[in-house]
């Protein structure tokens, strides 16, 4: 059954149809990666499924029910989460205060900086650090962090929210390849041990084609193609919204 059922979506602003009439599903555990040029449509798409934006028609079935025009706190307390927003961690706070946060948010806790100085969840941000590779931070300002180390961090905290569903729109803009490569390998191999469906955008092709399960591709607002990384490589269509005819995926550059 799947997670996320988008239907005949749509989103004009202006007199641009950002997104015209796109339809696709997300299965329960898949990696699916959104692609497309810029101004496709990638995240008009996102901020109609996360509640940011609300389409102009179209469903959006989440586990059976219409989120569309939900919102945006609503549709996160479902289980759709969202992760590499910008300043999504507080710089005041330290590492694991920001992930014992997210902890207390989701058990409905109230919180206050007592509850997280006084150890609530403690032991299960301590676990969340560790598996995104950032135990030894924990006790660090998160102003102080690289980059590279706060994506980690907003992984926790994406996590911390036991998310069905995470929407990443460009989670490694910004990031060199190696980097890239890493954060997409660490969040794979995370959701893939909790079954969370994934929907992300992501620049290189390399990365795309490497770990997404299925791939769809948006351009001017249409989903174009949708299919195995074998099927989008060799899809003409494809080819010539990226490249004009002829030339091949081999070595894109990100
Ligand atoms: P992508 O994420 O694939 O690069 P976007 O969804 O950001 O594409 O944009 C799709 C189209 O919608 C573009 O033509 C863009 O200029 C337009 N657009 C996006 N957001 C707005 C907005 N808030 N107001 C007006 N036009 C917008
Ligand atoms: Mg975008």
């Amino acid at each position: 059954m799947s997670v996320l059922a988008i239907r005949s979506l749509s989103k004009t602003f202006g007199g641009v149809r950002a997104v015209n009439d796109v339809s696709f599903e997300i299965a329960q555990g898949e990696f699916l990666a959104m692609i497309g040029p810029n101004g496709a449509g990638k995240s008009t798409c996102f901020n109609m499924i996360n509640g940011q934006l609300e389409p102009d028609s179209g469903e959006i079935l989440f586990a059976g029910r219409d989120i569309a025009g939900l919102e945006a706190r609503e549709i996160w307390r479902l289980g759709v989460g969202r992760t590499f927003q910008v300043a999504a961690t507080f710089g005041s706070m330290t590492v694991i205060e920001n992930v014992q946060m997210a902890l207390i948010s989701h058990a409905h806790e109230i919180y206050h900086f007592w509850r997280a100085s006084a150890g609530l969840h403690r032991d299960r941000a301590l676990d969340l650090l560790e598996q995104v590779g950032m135990r030894e931070a924990a006790g660090r300002p998160s102003r102080e962090l690289a980059y590279g180390d706060v994506k980690r961090v907003e992984l926790a905290i994406a996590l911390a929210n036991e998310p069905r569903l995470l929407l990443m729109d460009e989670p490694t803009a910004g990031m060199a390849p190696r980097e890239r490569n890493d954060l997409i390998a660490l969040v794979k191999r995370l959701v893939v041990e909790r079954g969370i469906s994934v929907l992300f955008t992501e620049h290189s092709m390399d990365v795309v084609f490497a770990f997404a399960d299925r791939i769809i591709v948006l351009a001017r607002g249409r989903l174009i193609a949708d299919g195995d990384a074998a099927s989008i490589r060799d899809n003409a269509q494809v080819r010539e919204v990226y490249f004009g005819t002829g030339k091949t995926f081999a070595g894109a550059a990100p």
